[in-house]
């Protein structure tokens, strides 16, 4: 149960602003996606909404209270990277596990909470791998699972799938799509792939050089495009 507020957000690297003062609000359960092209600001944006970067500038709200200079690890936030950055020598469990151990959890709690998350991302049997015995999306689905077992009130995602081909790419946006939709969890998805927005959103934020050029539904995004990105996309559908 959360919202998540931007206000003013700035991010200026040496003379650079990587994100010029912006605003967004995102409602509870929503899922909203950060689309635009590479360099406008996405990954800077959602980095700063969980606390890996700290804003120049401007505030970070969750349910009313600034966060801008929290450290993540004491964030209601959880991000999933495009690269899975799973640890080879642990089993899926550990990986799952090792986070719930770090905050004191006992080891029967542990596992109840990992066993829950595996299953809701389809591994049930596989808890007892390594990372090199899975699939490139069984791997992405084990690091889902890292960040839902925390619990966290907001998700999010750098383009989670990217490195993997489109048809593996449709099905884990799906899945996600259904366990954020069971799990009501608030989350902020970034993606440069217009298909990916248009079918995965609730709200859809176009960025393009440091900016948020257009907020909208899918359908009004596409249907009233504002920015040459998006206009071109649906210029080549047709
Ligand atoms: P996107 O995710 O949309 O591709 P980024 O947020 O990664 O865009 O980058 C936005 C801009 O900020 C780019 O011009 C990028 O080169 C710059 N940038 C990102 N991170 C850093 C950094 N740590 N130091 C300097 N410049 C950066
Ligand atoms: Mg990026």
């Amino acid at each position: 149960m959360s919202t998540l507020e931007l206000e003013n957000v700035s991010k200026q690297f040496g003379t650079m602003a990587a994100l010029e003062p912006l605003a967004l609000r995102i409602a509870d359960g929503e899922l909203v996606c950060l689309l635009g092209p590479s360099g406008s600001g996405k990954s800077t944006l959602l980095r700063i909404i969980g606390g890996f970067e700290m804003p120049t500038g401007g505030k970070v709200l969750i349910d009313g209270a600034d966060v801008a200079r929290t450290p993540p690890e004491k964030r209601p936030t959880a991000m999933v990277f495009q690269s899975h950055a799973l640890w080879g020598h642990m089993t899926v469990e550990g990986n799952i596990g090792f986070g719930l151990k770090l905050r004191g959890l006992k080891k029967p709690e542990i596992a109840a909470k990992v066993d829950a998350a595996l299953r809701l991302v389809g591994l049930a049997e596989y808890g007892k791998r390594h990372p090199a015995q899975l699939s490139g999306g069984q791997r992405q689905r084990v690091a889902i699972a890292r960040c839902l077992v925390l619990e966290p009130k907001i998700l999010l995602m750098d383009e989670p799938f990217a490195s993997l081909d489109q048809h593996l790419r449709d099905r884990l946006r799906e899945e996600v799509r259904q366990i954020q939709r069971k799990l009501g969890i608030t989350t902020v998805f970034v993606t440069h792939g217009q298909d990916e927005a248009l079918s995965i959103a609730d709200r859809i934020a176009v960025m393009s050089m440091g900016r948020i050029e257009q907020v909208g539904t899918p359908a009004e995004i596409y249907t009233h495009p504002q920015t040459p990105f998006v206009a071109g996309f649906i210029g080549d559908m047709n």
